[in-house]
């Protein structure tokens, strides 16, 4: 039984780090904790309970979540720390004794995220500090529902956690457990309650989407149909799709849909055969680049956002310069750069050959500006003509922001833009490049 009365009034403080499904979830616990009646502490304020929500993608991730961990505990003395995610399950001992945590919940506890602390916090004796609650990986099967608001324009819907794909490098699959997914007409329930708060556009995310449906024996495509039929939600887009969980049928599906916008994010980690087969990914390049074709074959405007990985163990020069021709030669749009980092447990420890830091970053920078020539030249293409954009709210005096449906970022400039615009959707005629080339300003309002 949760006792709500003893958290009335009580200020909580939340930190989140790592990727969307991380803030997605930090913003359901602070909407959870808000209908028990806790506020959110401004930032110079001592908050009562806090909650870190954790990531464990790299090093560098680790140790930015124990910087996070010790700033709260010192910012907040005496409060209530509560520690969750990938960071949390993988190293839940060891982060229970880091100096002022008093709760720490691993992938499978954190859905009943509200029911621990009511317990821990009510009895916060001796005993209750530095607890930890976390199964194996096996044993991770609970799916904690998460619809956020990025801003009254954007909602992240979580509609999958986990992953079965083992990729040699990657620790997600042990942190947040296999794929699992609600039913789709739980998710359709989630999307008309964003459509009535207001919400235009859902970004479905997850952690290998694709995988949608082992669970409830639905499929990602009947998923996609569902949410199309949903009234108010006037955009969709899909964070990520592993390139083969990319049906032809839902490349074409989108291609006919109003709400599916033509924005794809598929991570492709390298360009090389002989990388792709030591990382256990489970396509070659031939595959990959049968898809991108097909979705512009299908969406020549379409925008394809990849993800690459630099300086993966076994990634001798040949096969950098392989990938780097291959991405060249393929129509995508931009480029999201990772360098490699060692991850305890990994299979990939195993591979011998290994790059250091230096090239690592030579390769990384060398994407970067390929990224950069792509994506350029894509929304160069697109001066001067008509697009739907839906802008987000600004503050007064300041340009506008929002995206055309093929996710060019496009600006307003402060004496074009109105308050009403601010979650619109508005056909604007694209103008040139904006002072730092990071969108295009709007020539003219063509239609409001
Ligand atoms: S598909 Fe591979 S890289 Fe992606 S989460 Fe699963 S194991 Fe990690």
């Amino acid at each position: 039984m949760i006792d709500s009365s003893a958290f009335q009034g009580k200020k909580a403080k939340y930190y989140t780090l790592g990727c969307k499904l991380n803030f997605s979830e930090t913003s359901t616990f602070g909407k959870m904790l808000s209908d028990m009646g806790v506020l959110t502490a401004e930032k110079d304020e001592q908050a009562d309970i806090c909650l870190i929500n954790t990531c464990s993608v790299t090093e560098v991730a680790d140790h930015k979540c124990r910087q996070a961990i010790h700033k709260m505990v010192r910012e907040n003395p005496g409060a209530f720390i509560i520690v969750t995610g990938c960071y949390a399950q993988l190293e839940s001992e060891k982060v229970s004794q880091i100096q002022g945590v008093d709760l720490v919940l691993g992938s499978n506890e954190k859905a009943n995220l509200i029911q621990y602390l009511n317990d821990a916090f009510l009895h916060k004796d001796d005993d209750a500090l530095h607890q930890y609650h976390s199964v194996k990986t096996k044993d991770i099967k609970s799916f904690q529902p998460s619809c956020s608001r990025g801003n009254r324009t954007r909602y992240f819907l979580k509609v999958q956690d986990g992953c079965n794909y083992f990729c040699t490098y990657c620790t997600i699959p042990y942190a947040r457990g296999f794929s699992r997914n609600p039913t789709i007409a739980s998710l359709v329930r989630q999307a008309e309650e964003a459509a009535a708060e207001g919400g235009k556009e859902i970004v479905l995310t997850g952690v290998n989407i694709g995988n949608f449906g082992e669970t409830t024996h639905e499929s990602f495509l009947d998923l996609v149909k569902a949410l199309d039929e949903v009234d108010g939600i006037q955009r969709y887009r899909i964070s990520s799709l592993e390139p083969d969980l990319i049906d032809d049928a839902l490349i074409d599906y989108c291609s006919r849909s109003q709400k599916f916008m033509p924005h794809f994010h598929i991570p492709l980690q390298s360009g090389s055969d002989e990388v792709l087969k030591l990382m256990h990914r489970r396509y070659d390049t031939k595959l990959f680049a049968e898809k991108v074709m097909r979705i512009k074959q299908q969406m020549p405007e379409a925008f394809i956002g990849v993800d690459v990985m630099v300086g993966s163990r076994g990634e001798r020069l040949e096969h950098f310069e392989a990938c780097y021709d291959f991405l060249n030669s393929l129509p995508v749009t931009q480029l999201h750069v990772f360098p490699y980092s060692e991850r305890p447990g990994t299979q990939a420890l195993n591979i011998p050959y290994v790059v250091d830091e230096k090239e690592k970053k030579r390769r990384a920078k060398r994407l970067l500006a390929l990224s950069d020539e792509k994506t350029q030249a894509f929304y160069a293409q697109f001066i001067g003509q008509e697009k739907q954009v839906l802008f987000e709210k600004a503050p007064r005096g300041k340009a506008m922001h929002g995206f055309t449906d093929n996710y060019i970022r496009v600006e307003l400039a402060p004496a074009m833009a109105r308050e009403e615009y601010d979650n619109q959707l508005m056909t604007v005629r694209l103008g040139e490049f904006n002072h730092d080339h990071t969108a295009l300003r709007v020539q003219n309002i063509v239609e409001e």
